[in-house]
């Protein structure tokens, strides 16, 4: 039954959506573009346990950079270092997708790219205004392979 299960979760890729799976941006671990990388926020960084840490600027919602852990690999904690420089060192290159982009999309491109984390968003045209883009949260391949085995 356990072999279902995965050949159900696979099937149910073509179908599945990265938004039925994303990580909403209210629970994402992130750091403010301004962050300075004493002691402090690196302990806090090393406590949260993830390793991809999306970076904003002013906003949640306007994430900017990726943190990867190992970054900080070279980084005195007693030196202050500013966030910004080491963002702007390694440049990740950050992967955008929409909320529809179906699961086995999704799995293609992070098996092609370099990046395991992308930032969900939608088109938001509900309200009064032009419709703008509004990032909605993160998905990482560990969350579509979760949706493969998972067992219920
Ligand atoms: P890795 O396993 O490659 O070391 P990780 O443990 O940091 O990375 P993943 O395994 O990619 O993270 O994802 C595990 C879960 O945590 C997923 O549901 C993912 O959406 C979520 N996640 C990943 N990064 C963050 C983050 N910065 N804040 C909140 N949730 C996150
Ligand atoms: P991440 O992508 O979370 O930063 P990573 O790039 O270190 O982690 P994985 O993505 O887990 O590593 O694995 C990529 C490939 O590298 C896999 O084939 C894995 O078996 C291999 N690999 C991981 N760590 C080592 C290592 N220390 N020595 C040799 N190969 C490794």
């Amino acid at each position: 039954k356990e072999e279902l299960n995965i050949i159900q979760g696979a099937l149910e890729l073509r179908t599945k959506t990265v938004e039925d799976v994303l990580t909403p941006l209210s629970d994402c671990y992130m750091l403010s573009s301004d962050a300075v990388l004493d002691f402090c926020t690196m302990s806090d960084v090393m406590q949260s346990g993830f390793t991809r840490i999306p970076v904003y600027e002013n906003e949640r919602s306007n994430i900017v950079d990726i943190l990867f852990v190992k970054d900080l690999a070279f980084v005195d904690p007693d030196d202050c270092t500013p966030l910004k420089t080491i963002t702007q060192f390694y440049k990740h290159p950050m992967h955008c997708v929409f909320n529809d982009t179906k699961l086995d999309v999704m799995l293609e491109e992070f098996k092609r790219g370099k990046s395991h984390l992308a930032v969900v968003q939608r088109v938001n045209n509900e309200g009064e205004g032009d419709p703008f883009y509004e990032v909605m949260g993160i998905v990482t391949l560990e969350d579509v392979i979760e949706e493969i085995i998972k067992s219920e």
